[in-house]
């Protein structure tokens, strides 16, 4: 069945569609709200402060007018609300003109601007008063685009329902076995739910077939790999301990214990599979040099790769440093296309025994010796397909991870199978600790002098954003706007923006720039450089907080600190509701990166932790809908029962086969 099969779906519908990704019936049933809302619980706008995102009730009083400003088109209407007033504004969306009718009352809900007693709400989406919505309870709100309203969304959703039988992966024994609720029913439910009960199991059941399914994929992806040790490793603990005095540290108590566990592996007669996780600057770099000593002295090759050019050169000057003993190559996709050859044939020939470097290390013409190790820096950046091309590199690798972005142990069952963790949750140097506040609107512009008063003090701040453009619904403040918005009221302050929408090039001319002061305030996405210190900066200012996840907050946290100056991290909240504050006070008062990445997870699903662009459209759409980890433990379970009956396994494969082109660049957030 096509789009144009299905009810209510005209050919310009279609067009406006694609626009949201949703090229099929089922593209567009897994089009999940992003939220819904509670049509019970309407705010005067007398109550709303400014910036604050409401849902409210008010009557159009002038007939909407499409208007010319400049450059830009905008409707305009006034509306009222009892004896008050009010204007709402939309940018670009002429066609809400025709929609609106003068003298009826509306459903609006969007940000709200107060300034100077004047009201004005910017880019709401509505919807007409339907006299019964008191007894209708929590309205879905979609993402939409083009003519397409929020109606339009849940009738075809609902249309593409009734045509399309959703046919769950997990094998019918177990289906009834668990009594598992019926997949359709749960859809349905998700698009029009009848209350808050209902929407958490149906989310629930389709979170459950998603991960069952993603569970099963990365199962066969990652094969059935013999784990005996073919590797022979000669190297007694006595010699690890004369390396490790090569260091001009003590090793902290994480670092030995995660070196002694890695040592354990090396020398057992299974194969390491092992991640190692520590916050930014707990030191893993020295432990992944203790493993790469230990099968580097035994005369093997090994490799360790980064995800940027910047991160493997810095990996490469410490490998030198440590290993003088060692042939030591690196290899990047700038490497010029001559030496890489030779650098090629080097390793293949095992003149070069450890190579440092990119993406470009497993590339298919990579060959090698007698590759024994690999060690991924900043893991969770490469997707699991390139993980195992890194792997099959070798024979029976032992591989150790790295990753300064704690996850759950539930995600990481899924994504490393049953791979083993060490944990430094120490820090080398007792480092100042972040401050850490939530701003209240009111507290916004004394925030801002403070910000001002650092940069005299010659410190740098950052400003996160989630949003690179202005949205259609106007909720959420953009990068862009913040950028013009700092550089026209911090006065005699140099700001500079970096996105994500810039050239890889332009971003690192941005960030080197930042370093080199040629700018104090830096208003960015999230897109900042894992590895890029500016110890200068000691301010954090993370708007529309509730926007992000937990984990997240963390690692942005992470990046002021860097040096013995006080540092501050100010989350500023845009929407505010108890369970966006609690999330919030969570990160306030958890430093542990560990505990935060559960508390994520509980709060928001493991949507959050799998990057968007990659991950597809289910995944992507599943981060809206809220689920357990109870769920996806079940997902788990209910997929090794599956995988133990052999007749189910030809069913699995095809099912995952399908979620592989789409799963094989995945990587973590
Ligand atoms: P990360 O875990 O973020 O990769 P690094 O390994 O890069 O951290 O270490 C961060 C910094 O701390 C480096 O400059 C490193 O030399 C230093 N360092 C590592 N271990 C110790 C230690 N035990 N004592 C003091 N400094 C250390
Ligand atoms: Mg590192």
């Amino acid at each position: 069945m096509e789009l144009k099969d299905v009810k209510y779906i005209s050919t310009s519908r279609i067009n406006d569609l694609k626009k949201l990704n949703i090229f099929s019936p089922s593209d567009l049933i897994n089009h999940f709200p992003r939220t819904y809302l509670d049509l019970t619980k309407i705010t005067p706008l007398k109550e709303a402060y400014n910036n604050d995102c409401v849902l409210t009730v008010a009557k159009v009083e002038i007939e909407p007018r499409l208007q010319t400003g400049g450059r830009v088109k905008y409707v305009k209407t006034f509306c009222s609300q009892g004896t008050d007033t009010f204007s709402v504004i939309w940018f670009n969306q002429p066609y809400v003109a025709g929609k609106l009718k003068c003298g009826e009352e509306y459903f609006f809900y969007g940000r709200v601007q107060v300034k100077m007693g004047m009201v004005t709400m910017t880019n709401p989406i509505f919807e007409p008063v339907d006299k019964n919505y008191r007894l209708k309870g929590l309205m879905p709100v979609y993402s939409v685009k083009g003519t397409i309203g929020q109606s339009a969304m849940k009738t075809m959703c609902l249309s593409a329902l009734k045509s399309l039988e959703p046919i769950s992966s997990i094998p019918s024994d177990l289906l009834l076995k668990y009594s598992v609720s019926s997949l359709k029913n749960a859809y349905y439910e998700v698009h029009n739910p009848s209350s808050d009960k209902q929407l958490s199991s149906a989310s629930n059941r389709i979170a459950l077939e998603e991960y069952f399914k993603l569970i099963s994929a990365f199962k066969i992806i990652k094969g059935d790999k013999k784990a005996v040790r073919i590797n022979d490793y000669k190297v007694s603990s006595k010699m690890v301990k004369e390396f490790c005095s090569r260091f001009p540290f003590e090793l902290t108590d994480g670092q030995k214990s995660a070196v002694n566990e890695v040592y354990k592996d090396l020398t057992s007669p299974t194969i390491m599979n092992r991640l190692l996780q520590g916050d930014v600057g707990s030191g893993k770099t020295a432990v992944s040099l203790v493993a790469l000593y230990i099968a580097l002295k035994s005369g093997y090759q090994c490799a360790l790769l980064a995800p940027t050019e910047v991160l493997a050169k810095q990996n490469y000057l410490v490998c030198k440093k440590y290993l003088p003993e060692f042939e030591i190559e690196f290899l990047s996709g700038s490497v010029k296309a001559s030496d890489k050859k030779v650098i090629k044939q080097n390793i293949k020939e095992g003149k070069i025994s450890l190579v440092v470097g990119t993406h470009a290390v497993i590339q298919d013409d990579v060959k090698f010796k007698n590759l024994s190790l690999c060690v991924c820096d900043e893991q969770q950046r490469f997707g699991v397909a390139q993980r195992s091309a890194l792997e099959d590199k070798g024979n029976f690798t032992d591989m150790l991870v790295m990753s300064a972005t704690p996850i759950p142990r539930t995600l990481s069952l899924i994504i490393y199978g049953d791979l083993d963790i060490s944990t430094i949750t120490d820090k080398p140097k007792m480092r100042t600790e972040i401050k850490t506040s939530i701003v209240p609107e009111s507290k916004y512009e004394d925030m801002l002098s403070f910000v001002q008063s650092e940069v005299k003090k010659g410190n740098q701040a950052y400003f996160v954003c989630p949003k690179i453009d202005g949205d259609d619904e106007g909720t959420v403040l953009s990068v862009k706007e913040l950028y013009e918005e700092l550089s026209r009221t911090l006065y005699g302050v140099k700001v500079g923006l970096l996105h994500g929408k810039l050239k890889d090039s332009e971003k690192d001319a941005v960030m080197q720039d930042f370093k080199n002061k040629k700018y104090d305030v830096l208003v960015s996405t999230t897109v900042i450089e894992v590895g890029v210190d500016v110890p200068d900066a000691t301010v954090m200012v993370i708007l529309s907080a509730e926007r992000f996840g937990l984990s997240q907050i963390h690692q942005l946290r992470g990046r002021v600190g860097r040096s013995d100056k006080q540092s501050y991290c100010f989350l500023i909240q845009t929407k505010e509701t108890d369970l966006s504050r609690e999330r919030l006070l969570a990160v306030k008062n958890t430093t542990d990166g560990f505990k935060i990445s559960e508390l994520d997870f509980d709060m928001r699903g493991g949507g959050d932790f799998l990057g968007e662009k990659q991950s597809g459209r289910v995944l992507s759409d599943l981060k809206t809908l809220k689920y357990s980890t109870k769920t996806v433990m079940m997902a788990k379970a209910l997929s090794d029962e599956a995988f133990s009956n052999p007749n189910n396994v030809p069913a699995l494969k095809k099912h995952a086969r399908a979620l592989y082109e789409r799963l094989k660049n995945v990587t973590l957030n």
